[in-house]
């Protein structure tokens, strides 16, 4: 088995049917971009920057900032698809450094984006630094946790004030660089076609929209059985996603553990999600998958699926009428 999965390492990812989406890894640290390299990641579609913020009493400099994004994008060929996430500080993860209120509901809180839009010093450090790592190549700034559009332009305004502010030093850097926002809370998913006018890219960040879609937290076992990817509300509020998102011709991609799971991977497919991003060991098995798969056959399944009513009606549907066929 592990032997046969072997094969599908560094091979381009192909559909039954000619189709390529495209296989990337979630990462947290640098090392990890040489290892999600190794395990056949086709580029980066999630580098979760926390880690450099995490363990430590003083704030990652701009400089310490733009070695740690280069050396990601370094792992790879360049022209490599990477994309770094600014901050998501809050919820799970905390950030001793910043002496910030405690929050009866951290996962309700100021987190992420609506953190990082309240210290725009730190924020405008972190884009400087992402627009310098840009200048080597394909690196994309992505916003987490984006709830409107007025966050969104937010982000865009000190984006552009850190252009500004590194042409007023003479450093040069990519422009337009990519931006794209996560999607993963629900009034962002059901705005998604006016967000994605004025973004290059979304990316469906499941671990938070099914917890937030659900109201049952990603951590608590005793809701388990809500938080489920393959909950048919989740389902179509994905659809909703990926339709809006192609309809305003921009890229559509998954960095929720979700684009990993095998259920899911023939109903993403079939709705068009163009990028696939997971944790590195699962790629392999997931590109092997997707090569016994017709894409587009499975446009009316991923419709059909999309009619029932629980998630152990689509996993027996998607078991006896995908995956026993291919
Ligand atoms: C997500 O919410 O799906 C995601 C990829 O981000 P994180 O797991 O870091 O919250
Ligand atoms: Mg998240």
């Amino acid at each position: 088995q592990t032997k046969r999965l072997e094969a599908y390492l560094h091979r381009p990812t192909v559909t039954a049917d000619g189709r390529k989406p495209e296989l990337a890894a979630n990462i947290g640290t640098v090392e990890e971009a040489v290892q999600a390299r190794a395990a056949g990641a086709e580029g980066i579609g999630l580098f979760r920057t926390e880690f450099l913020f995490m363990n430590r009493d003083t704030l990652p400099s701009e400089d310490e900032q733009t070695e740690a994004y280069r050396a990601v994008m370094a792992a790879f060929p360049s022209g490599t698809s990477v994309i770094i996430r600014t901050l998501d500080i809050g919820g799970d993860k905390e950030l001793l450094l910043l002496e910030l209120p405690k929050e009866e509901n951290p996962f309700l809180g100021v987190r992420a984006i609506r953190l990082c839009l309240q210290f725009p010093e730190l924020f405008k450090t972190q884009l400087r630094a992402m627009l310098r790592a840009s200048a080597d190549g394909r690196l994309k700034i992505m916003f987490p946790m984006i709830a409107t559009v007025q966050e969104l332009r937010a982000a865009k305004a000190l984006l552009e004030e850190a252009k500004n502010e590194l042409r007023a030093r003479g450093i040069p850097f990519r422009d337009p660089v990519e931006i794209g926002i996560m999607i993963e809370v629900p009034s962002a998913a059901l705005m998604a076609d006016r967000l994605a006018m004025e973004v290059d890219f979304l990316s469906i960040g499941t671990n938070d929209l099914v917890q937030y879609v659900m109201a049952a937290d990603r951590m608590n076992p005793g809701v388990s059985e809500l938080n489920q990817p393959l909950q048919p509300a989740v389902l179509r509020l994905i659809r909703h996603v990926i339709r809006s998102g192609r309809e305003a011709g921009i890229h559509v991609g998954m960095c929720g553990e979700m684009a990993g799971n095998r259920y899911a991977v023939p109903i993403l497919l079939g709705l068009g999600l163009q990028e696939f991003s997971m944790n590195a060991p699962g790629i392999v098995r997931v590109r092997e998958q997707m090569s016994r798969l017709h894409a587009e056959r499975l446009e009316a399944a991923a419709n059909a699926v999309l009619e029932l009513d629980s998630p152990d009606e689509i996993r027996e549907y998607v078991e006896r009428e995908i995956l026993a066929a291919a």
